[in-house]
């Protein structure tokens, strides 16, 4: 039986509402309503992200390196926020990934089609990407054409890579996704250097038992895994706690107070980096428990 254009438009209207009744299905509409105005955190760091996804851009002197890439259609305000920053898209050479899920690859595919960006994310996510796509939760995202894709660089355990003006170390801190990645590097102001340190994913929803029993980790490595990697990176020497959702690094009411106190940067913080995954530890344990 054909379907005839009137029950087309009716299955069109239902794959909305099962995008929109998900516990998720929030942060797939409605892009624009988390619209951040883009500001520079410190010396050549710059946010360019919305209020719930960060990304970040470091300017590295010969090219734009940008830290995820935004929720899935959040594509074209990314673009709108690039510029705004006062940067030209085109010149964004490098995206590393925090992880690899769909609310932080959202432009990757524009960035690599468009200026032939190259991406970089942590290889048990690149490999994921292939043996399990369905762990990126692209599926999650009010988009069906929204596609996965492969990394250029995938980023392992102790690599120490150069971009431009600025040199990173990374490690891998498995745990919310096995190929999460934590990054230290330092930013600067021209004057001195602060150190970035970066943890690539907090959230505890893939630690979730019915998460993982359906992914099939029965013993709940990932707990353990994300405990590890807490504890592999808390004495870590850190001036400025990157966050890569809004929330870990409290950003916008920095941003905020840094607009009501100019010549004040409460995003320099040396205690902020152990203090939160102090905090993560905590609630990890209670979790275990
Ligand atoms: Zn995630």
């Amino acid at each position: 039986m054909c379907m005839s254009i009137k029950s087309e438009y009716q299955d069109y209207l239902e794959r909305q509402e099962k995008i929109k009744s998900k516990s998720t299905g929030k942060f797939w509409i409605n892009q624009e309503s988390r619209y951040v105005k883009p500001f520079q955190i410190y010396g050549n760091l710059y946010y360019v992200g919305d209020s719930w996804v960060c990304v970040h851009i470091v300017d590295t002197g010969d090219g734009l390196l940008m830290f995820d890439a935004g929720n899935c259609g959040a594509q074209a305000m990314l673009i709108q926020s690039i510029w705004e920053m006062g940067f030209n898209p085109a010149d964004v050479k490098w995206i590393i990934l925090s992880h690899g899920h769909a609310d932080h690859f959202g432009a990757v595919n524009f960035f690599k089609n468009m200026f032939g960006t190259k991406i970089y994310m942590g290889e048990p996510d690149v490999k994921a990407f292939h043996e399990r796509p369905e762990l990126a939760l692209v599926q999650e995202s009010g988009n069906c054409m929204d596609t996965l894709f492969d990394a250029d660089v995938a980023i392992k355990e102790g690599d120490v890579l150069t971009f431009g003006n600025t040199t990173i170390e990374f490690l891998l801190v498995p745990g919310h996704t096995k190929g999460c990645i934590a990054c230290f590097f330092d930013v600067t102001n021209g004057r001195e250097k602060k150190r970035v340190g970066y943890y690539g994913g907090f959230g505890f929803n893939t630690l979730q038992t019915d998460y993982l029993k359906q992914i099939g980790d029965t013993t709940f490595e990932a707990r353990k895994e994300y405990l590890n990697s807490l504890e592999k990176v808390r004495n870590q020497k850190v001036d400025l706690f990157m966050g890569n959702h809004t929330d870990n690094v409290d950003l916008l009411n920095k941003r905020q107070y840094m607009l009501e106190h100019p010549g004040e940067n409460p995003f320099l913080d040396g205690e902020a980096w152990k203090k939160y995954l102090d905090g993560k530890k905590k609630q990890l344990m209670e979790f275990l428990l």
